[in-house]
């Protein structure tokens, strides 16, 4: 009781108080989040980004990044804030979507992009790898942290456009275990899809590394270019959506 009052659990989205410990975000949030449905469409606005650059089987993001303050808030507090914790649990809550949609049934291996070494130092963990492990618990599947590396520590993404961020992230991957990827469906998880350069060049990586491997891609929010937000096909009409003028900040 004493304990109750002194930490009340408070939900990181709205900053509501609230009882159910067990969730990070309240049901009231996780009801109102700005879901894409990406996860039971085999071709949307995700898949159409990265078959730009990459081979992919399938992928999906779960929200959209700029559609909620209190979920742009959320995602700053497990980058950049030590929330550790809430990229976990709501990886839980992206793999119960990718476990209910046939066409993420076969993935048998989640991987998260990795960050660099110094950066994972500096930050104390890898928000994407919590992530990653939260959607394998629930798929019942093995998550591979140790199979690729970032091996360069590239400059902020801020404000450059497509070509240069490309650029900026060419060859930052290499696969040093390439025995544990192959033969699998991989799930390459990361939390922000923005221009989708960076899981561009580490899925690249993986399958010019590899053998026998399919690739999906699976990423918590997307900051979708205006013009491909006007193309999805599944939206829910109490969810507003902004330009998202802030999604460079989150690379
Ligand atoms: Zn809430």
């Amino acid at each position: 009781m004493f304990t109750r009052l002194l930490f009340p659990h408070m939900c990181p989205v709205c900053g509501r108080v609230f009882e159910e410990r067990r969730l990070v975000v309240c049901r009231q949030c996780r009801h109102k989040a700005p879901r894409t449905y990406f996860a039971k469409q085999v071709a949307n606005p995700v898949v159409r980004l990265l078959w730009r650059e990459l081979h992919i089987t399938h992928g999906c993001s779960f929200i959209y990044f700029g559609a909620s303050e209190g979920y742009r808030n959320l995602i700053h507090d497990f980058k950049y804030g030590g929330m550790w914790r809430y990229a976990y649990d709501l990886g839980r809550w992206f793999g119960k979507e990718l476990k209910k949609s046939a066409i993420y049934a076969d993935v048998d291996l989640v991987v998260p992009v990795p960050l660099h070494p110094f950066k994972q130092i500096q930050r104390g963990y890898n928000q994407s790898e919590y992530m990653a492990l939260g959607i394998a618990d629930v798929l019942g599947v093995k998550c591979e942290v140790r199979a690729v590396r970032r091996v360069k520590h590239n400059p902020s993404q801020t404000s450059k456009p497509f070509e240069e961020r490309k650029a900026n992230v060419e060859n930052i991957f290499r696969v040093v275990r390439p025995e544990r990827l192959e033969h699998h469906k991989i799930l390459l998880v990361d939390d922000v899809l923005t221009s989708g350069a960076t899981i561009a060049s580490c899925g690249r990586a993986i399958l010019d590394s590899t053998q026998d491997t399919q690739l999906y891609v699976a990423t918590f929010a997307c900051a979708l270019e205006q013009e491909e937000e006007k193309t999805k096909t599944k939206t829910k009409e109490n969810n507003p959506r902004k330009t998202h003028t802030k999604e460079d900040k989150m690379v």
